[in-house]
């Protein structure tokens, strides 16, 4: 399995030549959300965040560990979370519940490690927060057994989320490599026959399958091709956010098949 998509390089700046100046401030402690995804948009478009940032923004994510509403001793959102909801890197929108506190908590764990700061309390917090997910996903699948297919975890949603936080190096203990396999069978009996999944967010289920890069992960892809290959084109310097990310998606998703 291939490493994120985006190289982890984007936020490993102390090998460098050249200094970084960049004053990109990716922490809002108001929300963790926010500040998960002003993460993955810097790692995704290769932009550095300094080592002080990383540092500040790392220590803020570890202070919510096992906080009210953390799910499985992951990473708590804010009351202003709560309050909005949360959008994933590619806009589908999760509102308050127990799928949105899992997701954050992947994503933030996620987004932990991609920092890559060297801190021993930053080092302990990851190191439990994943055995945390760990220990819930394993209870997911001795508590379903035979009744959910394996790769899967909760709903197809949260499934995605543990793919793409493995795919980042995560639950290791979980055997990655396997269970995302599994998880792509029932990924691919989801298919509606028009590119799209029942019930799998579409964007995140592309961004992930992306990372994934194996032969079944493009072979889902290739499937996918009527939806994404019509946000080929590049966006207008207007577009939201999210538009311009799916874009870039599929930009990178055609390129990965060429
Ligand atoms: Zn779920």
């Amino acid at each position: 399995m291939a490493a994120v998509t985006a190289p982890t390089r984007a936020v490993r700046t102390k090998s460098e030549a050249a200094p970084v100046v960049d004053d990109r401030t990716i922490l809002d402690a108001r929300s963790l959300a926010r500040t998960v995804d002003a993460i993955d948009e810097a790692v995704f478009f290769n932009r550095p965040i300094c080592s002080a940032e990383r540092l500040r923004a790392a220590r803020w994510i570890v202070e919510r560990r096992g906080l009210d509403g953390a799910y499985a001793g992951m990473f708590a959102p804010t009351p202003t979370d709560v309050r909005d909801g949360f959008s994933l890197f590619t806009g589908e929108r999760l509102p308050d519940g127990a799928a949105m506190r899992h997701i954050l908590g992947e994503e933030a764990t996620r987004a932990l490690r991609l920092l890559d700061v060297r801190d021993r309390a930053v080092g302990e917090a990851l190191a439990l927060a994943n055995a945390g997910a760990t220990q819930a996903i394993r209870r997911g699948i001795a508590h379903f057994g035979d009744r959910k297919p394996p790769g899967r975890f909760c709903c197809t949603k949260c499934s995605v989320a543990v793919w793409r936080h493995m795919t980042a190096g995560g639950l290791a203990d979980l055997d990655p490599r396997t269970f995302i396999a599994n998880g792509l069978k029932p990924l691919k009996s989801a298919r509606l026959g028009d590119g799209r999944w029942q019930t799998f967010p579409f964007w995140y289920t592309v961004l992930t399958l992306l990372e994934i890069n194996t032969p079944a992960a493009h072979d889902e892809l290739r499937y996918a091709v009527s939806v994404w290959k019509r946000h080929l084109p590049p966006p207008a310097s207007t577009a939201t956010r999210h538009a311009e990310r799916r874009a870039a998606i599929a930009t990178r998703t055609a390129e990965a098949l060429a």
